[in-house]
């Protein structure tokens, strides 16, 4: 079953994601219903509907699933019970965003699909912190099991005697404990899987990071990222099917020289795949549409030889005029207001090389 044109998306969260992918249902005329509890969100200025009201809010959501064809999400800090009132208009369903949202059931999830995962213990106190460091030794990385993003939620430990203060540093909370990896680069998978299981991914991309936000994607990723191509496609494959995932999904890696590990899931479109707007012949934002809606996949290769995303992380944005100038940058703003640091704010993507046959 397939949804036609003139059906309304409702999508939970209102951000940038909200955004392009209200942008890219609008080409192909569908309408968008933005369920997000700020005043103004920048989804919600491109899309024909906004409820505003909290994601806790059983109530509110079950309206605005009546007022809906399908549901999805754009990020994954979401009550899933709340969400459950939603019932089968959810794509992805309830079980991606359950095991995403908490590392903890994220890594056991992603052990047992037989995919590597980097040393890790849950840790619920003081002690269990100490007891993490003296199995996995330093560096250690603490990160909070719910809420983190963006590098939030993170304390690093770099010898034995710094485990008090990471763990005052995240707050205390329930955690994961995981060993430091030495890695040679950072990549991702991001592939869509339609209702009926057929599943198809973008070209890698190369991630860099700083600060723990992403500053640049680059595709084709190199030679030492694609040698782990396949078996990263057929890891983030297997943990698609597993979740019974539909929609897209993606999959960051370390690049290590013993192969890839994989470091943490997202049951959505991807900043490190905001590059396929331009650089791919359908965009992430297509892609997780056209699998929600029934419809075909499209075509993830490249239009070019390669692409490179940066984003506009901050007072970066105030580059927006030469950006706009300059030939062959395609420039996206997401019109979030003030330029706070660490926020995105925008991102700019060039398009390199020859169409490649
Ligand atoms: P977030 O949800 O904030 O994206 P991540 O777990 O992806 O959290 O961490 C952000 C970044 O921090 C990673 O992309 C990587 O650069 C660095 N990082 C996280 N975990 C590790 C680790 N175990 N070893 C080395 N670097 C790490
Ligand atoms: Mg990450």
């Amino acid at each position: 079953m397939s949804l036609s044109p003139g059906s309304t998306i409702g999508i939970i969260g209102g951000g940038q994601l909200g955004r392009m992918m209200a942008m890219a249902a609008a080409r192909l005329g569908y309408r968008c219903h933005i369920f997000d509890p700020h005043e103004a969100p920048c989804a919600a200025e491109v899309s024909a509907e906004f409820t505003r009201a909290a994601f806790d809010d059983v109530e509110a959501l079950r309206r605005f699933g009546e007022q809906c064809d399908v549901v999805t999400y754009e990020f994954e800090n979401l009550p899933a019970e709340s969400l459950s009132a939603l019932g089968d208009k959810l794509l992805p369903g309830t079980r991606s965003l359950a095991v995403a949202q908490d590392r903890a059931e994220e890594k056991s999830f992603i052990e047992g699909t037989g995919a590597r995962v980097a040393p890790w213990r849950p840790v619920e106190s003081l002690d269990d912190v100490r007891q993490a460091v003296a199995d996995l030794g330093v560096p250690i990385v603490l990160k909070t099991r719910r809420y983190g993003y963006d590098g939030k939620g993170q304390s690093w430990i770099r010898s034995a005697d710094g485990a008090g203060a990471a763990w005052d540093e995240i707050g205390r909370q329930p955690a994961v404990a995981e060993a430091g990896i030495s890695f040679e680069a950072e990549f991702s998978v991001i592939l869509a899987r339609s209702i009926d299981g057929d599943a198809k991914a973008f070209p890698l991309a190369r991630n860099e990071h700083e600060g723990g936000i992403l500053r640049t994607s680059t595709v084709p990723a190199g030679p030492e990222i694609d040698a782990l191509g396949e078996a990263a496609i057929e890891a983030a494959s297997t943990i698609a099917e597993a979740l019974d995932h539909v929609g897209v999904l993606t999959v960051e890696f370390f690049a290590c020289a013993d192969g890839a590990i994989v470091n943490e899931i997202a049951p959505r479109v991807h900043n490190s795949g905001h590059w396929t707007i331009e650089g791919a012949k359908t965009s992430q934002f297509e892609q997780h549409l056209r699998a929600i809606l029934g419809l075909p996949l499209g075509d993830p290769g490249l239009v070019a030889g390669g692409a490179t995303m940066d984003n506009l992380i901050g007072p970066d944005v105030e580059r927006w005029h030469d950006l706009v100038a300059e030939p062959g940058a395609a420039l996206h703003l997401y019109n979030k207001g003030e330029a706070r640091p660490r926020r995105k704010m925008g991102h700019v993507t060039r398009i390199r090389g020859n169409p490649a046959s």
